[in-house]
């Protein structure tokens, strides 16, 4: 079985047509895990989320898609972000607030821990650093956990001593061992690793195969739809830099 691993889609179709479209043409999946941020920053909450639905995702809230139903303040986001909450939180229906206000923080799934941040803070903790990494270890009970909320695809790993940490690029291939791994898939609609394709994981259970993927999109569509919506000039010209 495969399962399709992606996160922080922020409101982006573009990427997350493409993302659908290239896993299709790498043998398909049967899964979906979604790690949270399916709104906020992008010009079109709404589509992603009917788009996600179609997949029946396994999918867990992001601090965004909190904000966006009024679960969190925006008061510790940018002011970019915050305005991007807001005007997000303005194009939501009744049945779109509902299901993001559904998301669990936190599920587990067989070997795996899903969160949007960390298993100690699953909505807020960013796991940039191995120390961080190390500190997070011990507070999942599965094999692997997977996390989102940095836009960075990253790999840490625990070798029962020490924690070591490397970035994923596109084409990388994972086999899972014994090493317990906390596994960040990258940003489907806003990546930040000065790469500005969409990042996702596929998870071949059968073959404990990880790989990571990174596929063009139309930015400039995306850009338009944020330029015609009004949402800041910085988020619009980001994704075309993958910062
Ligand atoms: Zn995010």
């Amino acid at each position: 079985m495969k399962y399709l691993i992606i996160a922080d889609i922020h409101s982006n179709l573009e990427a997350f047509e493409a993302v659908l479209e290239d896993a299709q043409n790498h043998g398909g999946f049967g899964h979906t895990w979604c790690l949270g941020d399916v709104v906020g920053y992008g010009p079109d909450p709404v589509a992603c989320i009917k788009l996600l639905k179609q997949l029946d995702p396994v999918c867990v809230c992001g601090n965004h898609d909190s904000a966006a139903v009024g679960k969190i303040d925006v008061g510790d986001f940018s002011s970019e972000a915050a305005r991007a909450n807001r005007w997000t939180a303005g194009q939501l229906s009744a049945e779109d607030r509902e299901f993001l206000s559904g998301l669990p923080d936190l599920l587990v799934e067989d070997d795996f821990t899903i969160v949007h941040g960390s298993p100690r803070q699953p909505v807020w903790e960013y796991i940039s650093h191995s120390f961080t990494a190390a500190d997070n270890f011990r507070y999942f009970a599965t094999r692997f956990c997977l996390v989102g909320h940095t836009h960075v695809p990253f790999l840490f790993e625990h070798d029962g001593a020490e924690v070591s940490g490397s970035v994923l690029r596109d084409g990388d291939v994972l086999v899972m061992g014994d090493n317990r791994l906390i596994i960040n898939p990258g940003s489907v609609g806003q990546p930040r690793d000065r790469e500005p394709r969409a990042s996702y994981l596929i998870f071949d259970a059968d073959e404990m195969m990880l790989r990571n993927y990174r596929v063009t999109y139309d930015v400039t569509a995306t850009q338009e739809k944020m330029e015609r919506a009004d949402l800041p000039d910085f988020l619009v010209s980001r994704i075309a830099w993958g910062i």
